[in-house]
């Protein structure tokens, strides 16, 4: 009697096992996305907003307030005051000049 009782737990606890094992081979694979466009892009530029990606506060609004710290920050239209062509129009050739070269 004791001994039936002991096989039938270990053939379960090895299925569960088992079953845990086939489950997370199916977890990864799933992870690569969202990395088209950054890979697309020829260097650091967004042409969207027409300034360097590692800059454009529009695209990564962790950057805001990084430049409010600094002192550089146009409230009126709510971008860095060193990337604000509304009030510092001299910029867009300093950005023209900075644009990869392509199209
Ligand atoms: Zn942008
Ligand atoms: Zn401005």
């Amino acid at each position: 009697m004791k001994c039936k009782s002991v096989i039938p737990g270990v053939v379960a606890l090895v299925a569960a096992v088992g079953l845990s094992g086939c489950e997370k081979k199916s977890e990864p694979a799933a992870k690569p996305a969202a990395a088209d466009n950054q890979t697309t892009a020829a260097a650091d530029w967004c042409a969207e907003h027409g300034v360097p990606e590692s800059i454009c506060t529009r695209c990564n609004p962790k950057l805001i307030a990084e430049f409010k710290q600094k002192g550089d920050w146009c409230k009126e239209h709510s971008l860095p005051e060193s990337q604000c062509l509304e009030c510092n129009p001299d910029l867009k050739e300093k950005f023209e000049a900075m644009k990869p070269k392509g199209k």
